[in-house]
């Protein structure tokens, strides 16, 4: 059952001797692990004793106490000490065989079972011998019995006989045993590795390699928080002390000090990068803008404006223009819902770099989008802002003296999609690049255009580099802000443009409270206003398993014919083709079209002021932020307007509970919040570039007070030893130049 490994270590004993004394030894040096179980280890992501170390329990089992067979209750968890009284092979149908072995004590007795009974299993069962027997204990037609239970074999001093493989119990219990007598730990099989023999594996590695485990924390911020040292923290969470000191509940949640610790030095030595990058960005030397005639020129934009400016984009120019003052690069986010009016800010901003001779990218990420953003500079500058426009449908001919017009460093705001981003695309002097919903961007997209920003400067030789502004509708929770984003400087606008009457959201479950929502979208229409029905999914096949889900294409149908016959109906997805649904968007734009039936494809920034409603079919398999932003698409006029969520039979309760909070509330920030709780950072970050924040223990909604008491005493350390020179610091230091900051760099945002 365990692996002989006499061989194996004896064979390459200088190697071992090389290895054994740190946490880096690789598994197979483990006592009792041996290469063909290393082998195995390694192969799922355990190579060495520290990886090991930090493979943690799924569960804990209390046997600090050993119940006598009559105290044994139908249904709970249990260890007993017991004697074997006799064991046989119960032949079943089809070959295989049922091995009981009855044991008792003298208050009762226990009949133990295997259905697949390991061959030779029955053989290790010699009458007499004293045994703990740990599983759930079932009343089985009158008798107690456990299936499958986990055995502790020679715990008595009193049988001579000692059953094979025994001597590994029997080493691990000169030290104290690691199966009995405590707290005891449960791991998650791996490969068939059982959770027993990896609490062995664990108790050694504990006992021999804890103390070599380096100390990468500055005491002091320890000390601050009350944590424990690593190899204390390692220890409990492997083999806890005696449960009456501590809540084996705690334990599980990660609600401990061992945890905490751990939960710390994860945020803490992100945190640390996060800042000093941040730091060092903050040196990079970048051109000025707002001293030479930028300020005017924004000001004879602005008195442009149809409307007044809110506090918040007020606000969020004043920091914009801080940022162009300095000598270095802005790394900027401005988060705010949608329509609260980030593209006039944006534009502003523009205009003062474009005043002083800068040139200026704005990147949006649909087509619809840029054109939009391109339409409404137009309309809201005329000529005073010069811009151009640069997509998929840009012509050869524009696009050549375009090309030809940046190269010769024309000062010029390009809005785009990512045709901006190609190698033949070549500014003489971008100075600012913006990206609109920089969500839908990937990291290295956005790092592109920085990079056509970056040019060498003649005078001093070095690199100067463009400033960057990202804008988000989805507000970002707090926490990621801090995490994912903690590179960017962070403006918030939670103001809306004044006028706006907020959107009144409806959960629709049933027949009858469907009819109604058509009924009112109905009056809506025939009032001339207009509408968007939204859709997850566009063919019925991409909804195998989901068969009720309904098919937008199909929908579109039944909404154009049967129940709005009199409108007229217009279908947008993303299986179309971008001139396709260009002229779609064009139709819904200018009121040809009254009721858009759509995928999430209007999801972003459209903008829309006639559209008073809005309903979602299926709503309950969106996000809550991507609901929100859907349901931002309206409100944007003057007239009062609705969100209808529509849900489905079998939708359950906690899914209707949870859209509950979109009817309660109409701050993005607050559903943010709410939505990371529900849905995890994914949500925010898009899959992959969540799965590269680099927390494997600390959660970024249950571990948030860690997370901000980290991040102080990072930006501490960077005040007073930014590089890491102190001898209280060296231990730090060691630990990024041996593991690196890869991790990292992947994630950065500019
Ligand atoms: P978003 O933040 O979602 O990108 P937009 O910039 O598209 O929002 O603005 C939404 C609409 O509100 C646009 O039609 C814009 O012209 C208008 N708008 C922006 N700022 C104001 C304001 N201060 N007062 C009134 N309307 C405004
Ligand atoms: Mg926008």
């Amino acid at each position: 059952m365990l692996p002989k490994v006499k061989s194996a270590t004896t064979s390459s004993r200088s190697s071992t001797a090389e290895r054994a004394s740190g946490p880096a030894t690789p598994i197979q040096y483990v006592k009792g692990v041996g290469p063909k179980l290393g082998a195995l280890l390694a192969s799922r992501g355990i190579a060495t004793v520290k990886d090991i170390l930090h493979f943690f329990p799924r569960a804990y089992e209390d046997r600090t106490r050993l119940l006598r067979v009559s105290e044994l209750k139908d249904g709970e968890k249990a260890s007993t000490a017991v004697r074997v009284l006799s064991s046989r092979k119960i032949p079943t149908r089809f070959g295989k065989s049922i091995l009981e072995v009855r044991t008792g004590d003298t208050s009762g007795t226990l009949s133990l079972k295997w259905f697949h009974a390991p061959r030779g299993m029955e053989s290790r069962f010699l009458p007499g011998i004293q045994i703990i027997v740990t599983g759930s204990v079932k009343s089985y037609m009158g008798r107690l019995e456990i299936v499958h239970p986990e055995i502790t074999w020679n715990v008595s001093t009193d049988t001579g006989e000692s059953a094979p493989g025994a001597a590994n119990d029997a080493a691990a219990s000169e030290a104290g045993n690691p199966n009995m007598g405590r707290v005891v730990p449960v791991y998650t099989e791996i490969e068939g590795i059982t959770s027993r023999v990896l609490r062995r594996v664990l108790w050694e590695a504990v006992e021999k390699y804890i103390t070599t485990l380096s100390e990468d924390l500055p005491e002091r911020f320890l000390r601050q928080h009350s944590l424990p040292p690593i190899s204390e923290s390692i220890r409990t969470i492997h083999f806890p002390p005696d449960s009456r000191d501590f809540s084996i509940a705690n334990l599980v949640e990660f609600n401990d000090p061992a945890h905490w610790r751990l939960i710390y030095e994860e945020f803490f030595k992100f945190e640390y990068l996060v800042l000093r990058q941040r730091l060092r960005m903050e040196k990079d030397p970048a051109a000025t803008f707002g001293l030479a005639g930028g300020l005017v020129a924004l000001k004879e934009l602005e008195s442009l404006l149809p409307f007044k400016l809110t506090r918040d984009q007020e606000r969020a120019v004043s920091e914009i223009l801080a940022d162009l003052a300095e000598p270095h690069p802005m790394n900027r986010l401005i988060q705010g819902d949608v329509g609260s009016g980030k593209t006039a800010v944006a534009f502003l901003a523009a205009s003062c770099v474009l005043a002083e001779g800068g040139q200026v990218a704005l990147m949006a990420p649909t087509e619809i989008l840029a054109e939009q953003h391109h339409r409404s500079a137009i309309r809201l500058f005329g000529g005073k802002l010069k811009t151009a426009l640069l997509t998929g449908k840009t012509t050869n001919v524009e696009r050549a003296s375009l090309h030809a017009r940046l190269a010769a460093g024309e000062p010029l705001l390009l809005i785009g999609t990512h045709a901006i981003l190609e190698e033949i695309v070549q500014f003489k002097n971008l100075a600012f690049t913006l990206i609109d919903e920089q969500h839908r961007f990937g990291v290295e997209q956005r790092r592109t255009l920085r990079h056509k920003g970056t040019r060498l400067d003649p005078k001093t030789g070095k690199n100067i580099y463009p400033h960057t502004l990202v804008l988000s509708a989805t507000p970002i929770p707090r926490t990621l802000a801090l995490t994912a984003y903690g590179d960017l400087s962070l403006t918030s606008i939670r103001e809306l443009p004044p006028g706006r009457s907020p959107v009144k959201t409806k959960i629709v479950s049933d027949r009858t409270e469907r009819n109604q929502a058509y009924e009112q979208i109905r009056r809506e229409l025939a009032g001339g206003r207009q509408a968007y029905f939204i859709y997850p999914l566009v063919n019925e096949s991409e909804a195998e398993g989901f068969t009720q889900l309904k098919s937008v294409v199909v929908e579109a149908e039944r909404l154009a014919n049967e129940v709005f016959p009199e409108f007229r109906v217009g279908l947008l997805h993303g299986q179309m083709k971008p001139e396709e649904k260009a002229l779609v968007m064009d139709l819904f734009q200018r009121n040809e079209i009254q009721l858009l039936v759509s995928t999430t494809v209007v999801e972003v920034g459209v903008d829309v002021p006639n559209a008073t409603v809005i309903a979602i079919e299926h709503a309950e398999r969106f996000g809550l932020s991507q609901l929100h932003q859907l349901r931002g698409r309206v409100g944007r006029g003057s007239w009062a307007s609705t969100c209808f969520l529509f849900t489905h039979a079998g939708t359950g309760a906690t899914a209707n509970q949870r859209l509950g909070a979109l009817e309660r509330t109409t701050d993005g920030f607050e559903i943010a919040e709410a939505d990371l709780e529900i849905r995890g950072p994914g949500e925010f970050l898009g899959t992959r570039q969540a799965g590269t924040l680099p927390f494997r223990l600390a959660n970024l909604v249950r571990d948030k007070d860690w997370l901000i008491k980290a991040r102080n005493d990072a930006a501490e350390l960077l005040k007073f030893d930014p590089e890491l020179t102190l001898p209280e610091h060296v231990r730090l230091r060691n630990f990024y130049e041996r593991e690196g900051s890869i991790q990292f760099d992947r994630l950065k945002t500019s």
